[in-house]
């Protein structure tokens, strides 16, 4: 859960050790949906590594959906860590996952907040801390 990411290793930028295409991949390329908040979550993170715009507005609750995503390709994500979560499971229709995501020179501590949309996990918001 705290493993950081690693440019030698294979592992997906969410930090799983899973090659991306069999991680958020899946995701992204929309051959499945994430089955909990968590998998959202780490799925959003790595399309912000992978500047991927579509997919985090596709995975944005319709009520809070901005209508673009402003993404920096300077940003240097180094890593996730899900530092707790709150029901969210494939048995909820809501959700929160709290997380630290670190980029080169800062760090963001969130807690998100989830929703199910027509069955699919959506991000909704997002309370700040620091
Ligand atoms: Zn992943």
């Amino acid at each position: 859960m705290t493993r950081r990411v690693s440019r030698q290793r294979p592992h997906c930028p969410c930090g799983l050790e899973e090659t991306y295409e069999n991680c958020c991949g899946r995701f992204h390329r929309g051959e499945s949906a994430a089955p909990t908040a968590e998998a959202l979550m780490r799925s959003r993170y790595s399309a912000f590594v992978k500047l991927n715009e579509a997919y985090l507005l596709r995975t944005w609750h319709p009520r809070t959906r901005p209508p673009g995503v402003d993404l920096d390709p300077g940003m240097r994500w180094t890593g996730l860590e899900i530092l707790g979560t709150s029901d969210g499971s494939a048995f909820h229709g809501t959700g929160t996952v709290t997380f630290r995501a670190s980029f080169k020179g800062g760090s963001l501590h969130e807690r998100s907040r989830f929703e199910r949309v027509d069955g699919a996990w959506a991000y909704v918001d997002g309370e700040f801390f620091d």
